[in-house]
């Protein structure tokens, strides 16, 4: 069966970490995590930060549904991007067989880098010993993947420590993952702009303000909601999604920002927990 409509959830939207206060409910506090389930129970998950920890409940709770395939793409291992990882339930489950995709970085592997995360006296489990079947794939540099009907594409981008995009591409239909990235590098930009050019969907890193990032934060790997529009119009995507928010940004302040970006680019959204795109 192909050309089944898909939708891409978001679980956590937040930067940096998580923040659980009352002015921050309208988007959500937790951090980095999108998901879509394709058909045959195989699951895309981009990111593990902490909202990938209502994922595993909402997957644990179906009783019903045959143990799928969750292959989940980890961009970086900054806290924020798998801190979510030890307490998602399918970890737990026999029944659950799970592929970590993550770059080998500073000369360790993407198993090596978790286990040695998510171990005493950090976690009283060892990732090591959990009874799910967990294999794990270093990510190249520009490396594409079937699953199911899509294929996940990933790209380098400007980040301490290095970071990867992904693009998501089913049938006809396309959305790009681009968070924890620094516009302002040529080479790099140029490459995400052909990565990026004519997605339905772009979800991008609007962490700073213009004024907040030209003041305090160059060099940071953090870009911001106008530098978001510049790229959106530029490759002609269809949809903006702002993502990744500042931790101190509240509800108001992030409804004020995608209304002057709408101002610049119409079709801009901004990511809140539960969110749905369509692939
Ligand atoms: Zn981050
Ligand atoms: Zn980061």
């Amino acid at each position: 069966m192909t050309s089944s409509r898909y939708k891409l959830r978001i679980w956590g939207a937040r930067g940096t970490g998580p923040t659980p206060a009352a002015d921050h409910l309208v988007y959500g506090g937790n951090t980095s995590c999108v998901a879509v389930e394709l058909d045959g129970g195989e699951h895309v998950i981009l990111d593990c930060g902490s909202g990938l920890v209502a994922l595993g409940t909402a997957l644990a709770e179906r009783k019903d549904a045959a143990p799928g395939h969750l292959h989940l793409f980890i961009s970086h291992y900054h806290f924020d991007h798998i801190e979510g990882l030890p307490r998602f339930l399918p970890l737990y489950d026999p029944n659950s067989k799970i592929t970590i995709y993550g770059a080998d970085t500073n000369g360790r592997s993407v198993r090596e880098i978790l286990e040695s995360y998510i171990c005493p006296p950090y976690f009283p489990v060892s990732l090591a010993s959990v009874p799910s079947r967990i294999d794990y794939r270093n990510v190249e540099a520009s490396a594409s993947y079937a699953i199911g009907d899509v294929t996940v594409r990933s790209l380098p981008v400007n980040h301490p420590d290095g970071c990867r995009s992904f693009r998501l591409d089913h049938g006809k239909r396309s959305i790009v993952y681009a968070t924890d990235h620094e516009h302002g590098d040529e080479p790099i930009d140029r490459e995400l702009f052909d990565f990026v050019r004519g997605a339905d969907y772009l979800i991008y890193d609007a962490t700073y303000q213009p004024a907040e990032y030209h003041e305090l934060r160059r060099g940071w790997g953090h870009s911001t909601w106008y530098a978001a529009v510049q790229l959106a119009v530029a490759a002609g995507v269809g949809t903006l999604v702002l993502f990744h928010h500042h931790p101190e940004h509240t509800d108001d302040e992030l409804t004020a920002v995608l209304e002057v970006a709408r101002n610049e680019f119409p079709s801009t959204e901004i990511a809140r927990e539960g969110l749905e795109l369509d692939l």
